[in-house]
C-alpha cells in the first residue's frame, strides 16, 4: 500500500538551542548557523505565475529570498531589492532565479533615501518590459529595552524603510500595473501581538496591515487585488541584525502552539497564491503563517 506523505508540523526542522549569534548591519543569511531554509532544494514549481514580471523589496534573504526563488520556479521573472553590503545573498538568489531558466534584476539600494521608488520600479520594467507583481517585504527590526532608550532617530528610519518606502514603491508601481496584477504585504503577528521591545517596528507592521486593507480598495478598481502575509518567529538575518535580544535567540519561536521556528520556505506558498490566480477572489486579507499566532 503506498503511504501518504504526512509530516509532523512539530518535528520538521530545528526546534531548539539556536546558537547565540550576532552581525554586523547588513546581517547575511549565509553567515547564520543554521542557515535558513528559503526553499533551495525543496520548492517545486507548477506555472503558477507563468511570465510574470515581479518586483520583491528585501528579496536577497530569508521570506524574500523564498518568494523569490519560488515565484522564478513558477515561472516568473523576478527583481529583487536589497542593501547594498547584501551582494553577496543577492548573487545567490539571482544564479538561483536563473537556474530556474527566469530573468533576474539585481537591485541595490537603501530605502532610508528618498527618491529610489520609481528608480526601483522603471528598473524593473525597462529590464522585463512591465511589472504586474509586487511584493512588499523589505523590513527593519532593531529591538529596544524601553521606550525611554529607544532612540527617535531609529523610530523614524524604521518608519521610513517599513511604511513610507512601502507605500511610495506602491505608488510608482501602479499606474504601470494592469488588470489581474497582484501586490502582497508583509506584515506580521507584531501587529496583533507586539513586543515591547519592539515598539517602533511593531506600530509599522499594524499600519502595513491598515494599509493593505485600505489601499486594496483603491487597487481593486483597477483589477489590482492586494493582500498581506503575517508570519510569526521565523528564522531570518533580521532576527540576529539587533532584531532580538542575543539572549532570546536560544528559544526563537519555542512559544508557539508548534513550539519553535518557522522557516522562510514555509511562507512561499502563501506568498505564490496571493500573487497568482487562484486567488482571484481574495484581496484585502491578511494570512497568518504563525505557527500558530492567532491574528484577529
Ligand atoms: P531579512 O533580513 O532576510 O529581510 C529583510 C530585508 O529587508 C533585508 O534582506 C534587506 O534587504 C531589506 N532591508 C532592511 N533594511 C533596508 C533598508 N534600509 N533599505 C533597503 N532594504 C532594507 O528578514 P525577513 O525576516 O525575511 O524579513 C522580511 C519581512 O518579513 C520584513 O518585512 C519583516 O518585518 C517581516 N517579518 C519577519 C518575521 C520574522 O520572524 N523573521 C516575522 C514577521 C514579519
Ligand atoms: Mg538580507
Amino acid at each position: 500500500m503506498t503511504q501518504p506523505d504526512l509530516r509532523d508540523p512539530r518535528k520538521l526542522y530545528k526546534t531548539d538551542g539556536f546558537e547565540k549569534q550576532d552581525q554586523p548591519t547588513p546581517a547575511l543569511q549565509t553567515k547564520m548557523q543554521p542557515e535558513p531554509d528559503c526553499g533551495e532544494e525543496s520548492y517545486q514549481g507548477h506555472d503558477k505565475l507563468l511570465n510574470r514580471r515581479v518586483l520583491i523589496t528585501g528579496g536577497d534573504s530569508g521570506i524574500g529570498r523564498a518568494a523569490a526563488i519560488a515565484f522564478a520556479r513558477e515561472g516568473a521573472d523576478v527583481a529583487i531589492q536589497y542593501l547594498p553590503g547584501e551582494e553577496a545573498d543577492a548573487k545567490q538568489v539571482a544564479k538561483l532565479i536563473e537556474s530556474a531558466g527566469r530573468k533576474s534584476l539585481l537591485l541595490p539600494c537603501d530605502l532610508k533615501q528618498d527618491g529610489v521608488a520609481a528608480d526601483l520600479v522603471d528598473q524593473t520594467i525597462a529590464a522585463f518590459g512591465g511589472l504586474d507583481t509586487l511584493v512588499l517585504n523589505a523590513g527593519q527590526q532593531i529591538s529596544q529595552p524601553s521606550l525611554e532608550k529607544l532612540p527617535i532617530k531609529q523610530v523614524q528610519e524604521t518608519f521610513q524603510v517599513n511604511i513610507v518606502a512601502m507605500m511610495a514603491i506602491a505608488q510608482a508601481a501602479l499606474p504601470h500595473m494592469p488588470a489581474g496584477g497582484s501586490i502582497v504585504t508583509t506584515t506580521s503577528i507584531q501587529a496583533y501581538s507586539p513586543s515591547g521591545h519592539l515598539m517602533d517596528y511593531a506600530a509599522t507592521k499594524a499600519a502595513i496591515k491598515n494599509w493593505t486593507i485600505n489601499f486594496a480598495a483603491e487597487a481593486a478598481e483597477k483589477g489590482i487585488r492586494v493582500n498581506g502575509v503575517a508570519p510569526g518567529p521565523i528564522w531570518t538575518p533580521l532576527q540576529l541584525d539587533q532584531g532580538q535580544p542575543i539572549e532570546a535567540l536560544p528559544k526563537f519561536g519555542q512559544d508557539t502552539l508548534l513550539k519553535r521556528a518557522g522557516q522562510p520556505a514555509e511562507l512561499a506558498p502563501v506568498y505564490v497564491f496571493l500573487a497568482s490566480n487562484d486567488a482571484s477572489y481574495v484581496t484585502a486579507q491578511i494570512y497568518g503563517v504563525t505557527g500558530g499566532g492567532v491574528i484577529n
